[in-house]
């Protein structure tokens, strides 16, 4: 798809024609000029010609219904997107900020597989677009929006709240800000810019260790921002908006996972406006998942510590639905 064209193309049309393209396209979710028959039929042609609506998808299915995408952009580069469907009706999308990633956690596919660079405000949409026009052949639409995919959202930072911005809004898909969150690995400056968007969205930090020493030896990042800045960055932001910080903690076996982690977290994070969000590790090669029993207990401990948890059901395991590890593998291969 490209769009960016869009404004150049119709500038002599009247206004109202814009008016007419943007409802067809984040609207009524049309996959081709052709169906917006409220347009005259040169200026589909030539909107066919220099703005394609056509998305360039492969899709793979899992047996619990989640379904990954590798959406191909206009220079080739290819990035990855997930719908998760609940079975409330609800539909998640975990969408991509950045082709690769720069920060190179060691647990993480994206960041093992390097960086390429920043997408557009348009391509971070277009990954929605694309899970929305087949949701509105079911009569269904998207309902939450989640910054999980390939890339560091905070360092793409103007496009990503530009991206939100234009789904948030009337003329583009009217979805409410609380439907998004944004999953940082912790940029300080992104935290606080983010504090005074006013933007009703939700933050989540990527935080899978306890203390710095430890945090240090899965996520680089850390030794550019330490645990302690990282959190005081998380303080402001709190007292800024009142809202609350989802802590995602990744259980990796013999890593992370000791009764000593479950009680430094206690320690860390009692007092907070927050809750944990407890996840597995999804097995790459460096590591190994925790047992069921070991986060059982884990989680115990941080209940009896007075944490609220949630355990984030891991979707679409046969299709290897964590974050980049299918564009890793088709990387390999090709
Ligand atoms: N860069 C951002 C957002 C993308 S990653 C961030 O790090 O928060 C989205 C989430 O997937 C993060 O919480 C990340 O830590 C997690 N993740 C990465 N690799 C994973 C793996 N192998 N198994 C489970 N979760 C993983
Ligand atoms: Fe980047 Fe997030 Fe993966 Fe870390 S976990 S490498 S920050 S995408």
């Amino acid at each position: 798809m490209n769009i960016s064209k869009l404004k150049e193309v119709i500038e002599d049309q009247p206004k109202f024609r814009f008016k007419q393209i943007e409802q067809a396209i984040f609207r009524d979710f049309v996959s081709s000029w052709a169906e917006v028959t409220t347009l005259p039929a040169n200026l589909r042609a030539i909107l066919d010609e220099e703005c394609s609506l056509e998305i360039k998808v492969e899709e793979f299915k899992s047996d619990d219904g989640s379904v990954k995408i590798l959406l191909e952009l206009e220079d080739g580069l290819k990035i990855e997107s997930v719908m998760l469907s609940h079975r409330d009706g609800r539909h998640t999308i975990c969408v991509s900020s950045q082709v690769g990633c720069p920060l190179g956690c060691l647990f993480c596919a994206t960041g093992q597989n390097g960086y390429k660079r920043n997408l557009t405000r348009d391509e971070i949409v277009e990954q929605v677009l694309y899970f929305s026009r087949q949701l509105k052949a079911k009569n269904e639409q998207v309902s939450n929006i989640v910054f999980m995919g390939m890339g560091e959202p905070l360092l793409n930072y103007d496009n990503v709240i530009a991206a939100i911005r234009l789904m948030n809004s009337p003329e583009g898909m009217g979805l409410g800000a609380r439907r998004f969150s944004i999953s940082t690995a912790g940029i300080p400056k992104g935290i606080r810019q983010l504090a005074r968007e006013g933007l009703e969205v939700n933050l989540a930090l990527s935080l899978h260790a306890p203390t710095n020493e430890l945090r240090g030896q899965l996520m680089p990042i850390s030794k550019s921002y330490t645990l302690a800045q990282v959190m005081k960055s998380l303080e402001d932001y709190v007292s800024a908006t009142n809202r609350r910080i989802m802590f995602e903690y990744m259980t990796i076996r013999g890593i992370n996972d000791e009764p000593i982690h479950a009680k430094q977290l206690v320690k860390l994070l009692t007092g907070w406006l927050g809750f944990v969000n407890l996840i597995n590790y999804n097995e790459t090669d460096l590591f190994l998942p925790s047992t069921a029993e070991r986060m059982t207990s884990f989680k115990s401990i941080l209940e009896k510590g007075g944490l609220k948890v949630v355990q984030r059901y891991s979707f679409g395991k046969s299709i290897d639905a964590a974050c980049g590890q299918l564009a890793g593998k088709k990387k390999k291969k090709d």
